[in-house]
């Protein structure tokens, strides 16, 4: 069956402007578009601004479309999704997809029960197959991937992690039955009277390190001492701790913490990689860091050229300087 209908592409727009994960979900809609032969338009709960005026026209984006009332439901997820599915509907759109944040990741179930859509969540890359678009999604903390066939019978609710549209999908699994399971529609509940009343921030200190903006690690070349320190800096400065195998091995923290290969894969904004020799290990879980800076003794560690910047230097000293640091900025923890 060929593809048919119409890819709306939700993005939503923080004071009226495009973020990251916005562009990036602009960029992923219109390159679906292109692979599955289907027009596609931007929906958006709120005005845009004129800055997010020019990134539509950047991403190509052929139209905008705000929801009614989109600003005043933005609290209201239950009735968001209710203006967004029958938008959805009147457009013909076959495909809606979302950003997986919190927003994207509330509407999407509620958009897919409406439409009586099947849902698929945190696709990370979609090809074309015979008459049908292959999508996948990492499982088991990306060690597999899930892959499955839209045919355009029916319609398809999917969201996309905001920060893993890169990542590399380790291993495909089919699975023999190409067949979506499908929602039932159901009346209203009780979820549609809920109403969002404040939004909570991850804590950095407990966030899953995947989903960790900045990460400090340690490895063997801390002792008790410096990994103390390590742990109040990370404290100070409300960044998340990352530790390599061999000081997961001492017992001094959760396997959560630990990083890489058989640890967690991270992608944050910041990664600080101290007395870390830069195995492959290890280096395999962080290479999708936007900035990898590394601290180590030895200037032939290999994780020097696996760096944006790289510091010859002794975690002694380093570390107790960047805690003076963290308690003398001004508006600093001191
Ligand atoms: C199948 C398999 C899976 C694995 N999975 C993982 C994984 O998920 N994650 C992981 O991390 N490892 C993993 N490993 C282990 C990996 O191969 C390395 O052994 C490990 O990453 C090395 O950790 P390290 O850098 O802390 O220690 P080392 O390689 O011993 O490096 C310590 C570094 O600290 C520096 N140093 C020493 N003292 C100081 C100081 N005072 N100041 C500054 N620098 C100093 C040294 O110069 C050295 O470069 C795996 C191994 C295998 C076989």
């Amino acid at each position: 069956m060929a593809l048919q209908g119409k890819i709306l592409v939700f993005v939503d727009l923080p004071d009226g402007e495009l973020d990251e994960t916005g562009r990036g979900l602009l960029s992923y809609g219109g390159r679906l578009a292109g692979i599955a032969g289907l027009p596609w338009e931007a929906v958006v709960p709120v005005a845009p601004g004129e800055e997010a005026r020019t990134d539509f026209a950047r991403f190509g984006a052929p139209a905008v479309t705000q929801l009614n009332e989109g600003a005043a439901l933005l609290d209201a997820p239950a009735h968001l999704a209710h203006a967004l599915s029958s938008l959805a509907k009147e457009a013909g759109a076959t495909l809606l997809l979302l950003p997986h944040n919190d927003l994207g990741a509330t509407l999407a179930p509620m958009a897919a029960a409406r439409l009586g859509a099947a849902l698929l969540t945190e696709v990370v890359s979609v090809k074309k197959g015979e008459g049908a678009l292959e999508l996948s999604r990492p499982l088991l903390g990306l060690r597999l991937a899930e892959t499955r066939s839209w045919d355009g019978a029916g319609s398809l609710v999917m969201t996309v992690p905001a920060r893993s549209l890169s990542q590399v999908l380790l291993a495909t699994v089919r699975p023999s039955a190409p067949v979506f399971s499908r929602f039932a529609v159901k009346e209203p509940c009780a979820a549609d009277t809920a109403r969002v009343t404040g939004r909570i921030p991850p804590d950095p200190q407990t966030v899953d390190l995947s989903d960790a903006e900045v990460i400090f690690s340690v490895g063997k070349g801390c002792d008790p001492a410096t990994f103390g320190q390590l742990q109040e800096l990370c404290r100070l400065l409300n960044v998340s701790c990352g530790v390599t195998r061999p000081v997961y091995d001492l017992g001094w923290t959760g396997f959560e913490r630990m990083v890489g290969q058989t640890g967690r894969t991270v992608t944050p904004r910041l990664y600080l990689a101290l007395g870390i020799s830069g195995s492959m290990h290890h280096v395999g879980g962080i290479k999708d860091s936007r900035r990898i800076v590394s601290v180590n003794l030895d200037p032939k560690a290999p994780i020097f050229p696996n760096s944006n910047e790289g510091y010859v230097a002794d975690l002694k000293e380093i570390l107790p300087r960047l805690i003076d640091l963290a308690k003398n900025a001004p508006g600093g923890a001191a």
